[in-house]
């Protein structure tokens, strides 16, 4: 997980987005890169959208799948990142 954040500019997730479409692209943004530069819009968005996506689920199976979810996706991404 970034620990500080970068400019737009130098932001892994956003650089490259048109700068009209960024807050809309902010939206879908659930995952982020692991030691690589981050703006604060993105982390604010990241957990914004984590913490929308956990008020949606319906019941505590639910939720618990969720975050099993994020763990395994969390851990892929992690494994990829390390060779
Ligand atoms: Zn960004």
């Amino acid at each position: 997980m970034p620990t500080g954040t970068a400019r737009e500019a130098e932001c892994t997730v956003c650089s490259q987005w048109p700068l009209a479409l960024r807050v809309t692209m902010r939206c879908a943004v659930g995952v982020l890169p692991l030691r690589q530069p981050v703006c604060a819009r993105c982390l604010q968005a990241f957990w914004i959208n984590i913490t929308a996506a956990k008020g949606r689920a319906k019941s505590a199976g639910g939720l618990l799948f969720g975050m099993l979810i994020d763990v395994l996706l969390i851990s892929a991404l992690v494994a990829s990142l390390s060779g």
